[in-house]
């Protein structure tokens, strides 16, 4: 009889749940939830008026990057501003810690309110400079140091 009695409980508990007003399954991809302001994900790389890449290729957030998951090969004009000739970042190597967007001195890496970007292959996680450019959801605002609840 034990094993009516389980059942019965189970199913009490299923029919609990499917009544209960207060349940938090989400329709994905209907519905989304809201992401945080410091929400960290997918990484964009802000542009100027002229829509070309802030970075100036300083160097710092490859340097700064825990997970070397930051390619950058840097260029020089004529008149010598640096710009960078090559910037990968590998979302898939990425632990999303948010050092290149503290450490970036243009504030043109940033990363994203964004979480969709699976993909089919290894490959397709490297986004280069026009992928990241062409990246439009918000950016994450990340910490306030002066907010004692910032940790
Ligand atoms: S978020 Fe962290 S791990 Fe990801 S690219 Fe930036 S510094 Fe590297
Ligand atoms: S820290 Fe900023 S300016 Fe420097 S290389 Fe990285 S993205 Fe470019």
């Amino acid at each position: 009889m034990s094993y009516v009695r389980a059942t019965l409980k189970g199913m009490a508990v299923t029919l609990k749940h499917l009544v209960d007003p207060h349940k938090v399954t989400m329709q994905y991809p209907e519905t989304k939830w809201d992401l945080s302001p410091r929400w960290r994900g997918t990484h964009r790389m802000l542009t100027t008026e002229t829509g070309k890449a802030k970075c100036v290729a300083c160097g710092l957030c490859p340097s700064v990057c825990p997970a070397n998951c930051i390619k950058l090969v840097p260029g020089e004009d004529e008149q010598g501003n640096r710009y960078p000739l090559v910037f990968e970042i590998d979302e898939f190597r990425c632990i999303f810690c948010g050092y290149c967007q503290e450490v970036c001195p243009e504030e043109a890496i940033h990363l994203g309110r964004h979480y969709e970007n699976a993909e089919f292959d290894r490959a397709g996680f490297v986004y280069d400079l026009e992928r990241l450019m062409a990246q439009t959801h918000p950016v994450s605002e990340l910490w306030d140091p002066s907010d004692p609840r910032g940790e």
